[in-house]
């Protein structure tokens, strides 16, 4: 479970320099330790000099649980643990967080915190005083913008498009069928078979509408990674789509055809 938490905050932060501070803590902080029959977490704050790093964990962790409950409750199973709670909200985080001058800090009512650095409001300029007020009310840590997403950063990941872009996109909380299909036109430069393809079959299930604007997708050139969303899809729809799907594949499935329509038939 562990694994899972950190994998899904490393995906991303483990890159930034920013954020290398917080990953070095887990060298002196053992996060699983506690008793068989329970599973706790502790984010020590090592005699108050880490205290944004055990936070910022804390925050992930959370996060990481919400977006990720299937999972967890995947992972969870094959350890003989039946999880009767419900998909948590996603946290808001208390306090909140945002990168400045190359260093995520914790944005306190009063001032800016680092794990042994405090910034006080009045240092700030303007810009960075923005930035922090911003912080103060939407988290503005590596990952938070980025699962929202906000408006700005969405924009240049659907620009980008790399597969680690796909793989955030696709845990959003707010989605939209433009996002879906930017995905699906860029998989088969990401890589069809692996990222692309769970990112769409991600997206697909989270979005409503998103039968109709795959079906849109793969009737065009390219947009063959809209079949795997749809087949994802094809079991909870009546008859009619099934057998609209099957018509579409005949049509435009070119060399894939026949496999599709063999998996198309073992659902
Ligand atoms: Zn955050």
């Amino acid at each position: 479970m562990w694994k899972l938490a950190y994998d899904f905050a490393a995906s991303y932060a483990y890159r930034l320099p920013a954020a290398r501070e917080t990953f070095e803590y887990l060298d002196n902080n053992d996060p699983c330790a506690g008793p068989d029959t329970a599973l706790d977490w502790w984010f020590k704050d090592l005699a108050g000099c880490c205290g944004r790093s055990a936070n910022l964990w804390l925050h992930w962790v959370r996060l990481a649980i919400a977006v990720e409950w299937n999972r967890v409750v995947a992972v969870a199973a094959r350890h003989g643990v039946t999880v009767t709670a419900d998909r948590p909200p996603r946290p808001a985080a208390n306090p909140p967080f945002v990168l400045l001058r190359g260093d995520v800090w914790s944005a306190g009512a009063s001032g800016l915190w680092g794990d042994d650095r405090h910034l006080p409001l009045t240092d700030l300029d303007a810009p960075e005083l923005a930035a922090y007020e911003a912080a103060r009310a939407l988290c503005a840590c590596p990952l938070c913008p980025r699962l929202r997403p906000d408006p700005d950063v969405e924009a240049a990941m659907v620009a980008r498009m790399s597969a680690d872009d796909a793989w955030y996109l696709s845990r959003t909380e707010r989605k939209s069928p433009q996002t879906l299909a930017a995905i699906v036109r860029a998989a088969p430069r990401i890589d069809p078979y692996g990222d692309a393809v769970a990112a769409v079959r991600r997206y697909a299930r989270e979005l409503p509408g998103a039968w109709e604007t795959l079906m849109a997708l793969a009737a065009e050139p390219g947009g063959g990674l809209a079949f795997d969303g749809l087949l994802n899809l094809v079991t909870d729809r009546p008859p009619a789509d099934r057998a609209a799907l099957e018509a579409l594949i005949r049509e435009r499935g070119a060399e894939s055809a026949d496999d599709l329509l063999w998996e198309l038939s073992q659902l």
